[in-house]
């Protein structure tokens, strides 16, 4: 299955964390890392006393189920130092999200898939563009033309 997942850094040396994120990713079992988009320098989502964001996404192709691949992208938060807080979209170390699972769609407690808010968020659709420039979702909407209703400008190279 190929699934494609968002980085997220803007804590403690965002660099060297999704460095260190994209090691992880490559060690993960039944799971190859395929594709790795450039990095990208982008304003908070939300809270805007926080510093910029880090931004990537990846292709991995894995034999994982979901709900595996879920487990290891949240150890391997845990292992960046991510630490849960109360304020929604605040600062953070490691932020790992499954934007597509293959043509999936899930809504369970843990996993929503295609990401919940992916459609609105220009930092996601970006990277994920220049790694899958003929995406199309499992909805019938073409990438290309989800990002073309976004405002992209303050998206720069990190
Ligand atoms: P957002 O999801 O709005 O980007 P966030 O990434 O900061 O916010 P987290 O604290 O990382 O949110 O995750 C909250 C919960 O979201 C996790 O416990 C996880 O079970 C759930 N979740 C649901 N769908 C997904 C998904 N597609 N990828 C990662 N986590 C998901
Ligand atoms: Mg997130
Ligand atoms: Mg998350």
């Amino acid at each position: 299955m190929r699934a494609y997942l968002a980085l997220g850094s803007n804590l403690a040396d965002p660099l060297h964390q999704v460095q260190s994120a994209l090691d992880a990713l490559a060690a993960l079992p039944q799971t190859s890392l395929r594709a790795v988009s450039s990095l990208y320098r982008t304003p908070p989502y939300g809270p805007p006393d926080q510093p910029d964001y880090l931004n990537a996404a990846v292709l991995l192709e894995t034999d994982l189920a979901p709900e595996a691949l879920l487990d290891q992208t949240q150890r391997i938060e845990l292992e960046h130092g991510r630490v849960r807080k109360d304020e929604r979209w605040g600062p953070r170390t490691l932020d790992l999200d499954i934007m597509l699972f293959g043509d999936l769609t899930l809504n369970t407690p843990r996993l929503i898939v295609p990401h919940y808010d992916m459609h609105n968020r220009a930092f996601m659709l970006a990277p994920l563009l220049e790694i899958a420039p003929e995406l199309v979702f499992p909805d019938g909407t073409p990438l290309k033309t989800l990002l073309a209703t976004l405002d992209s400008s303050a998206i720069r190279p990190w």
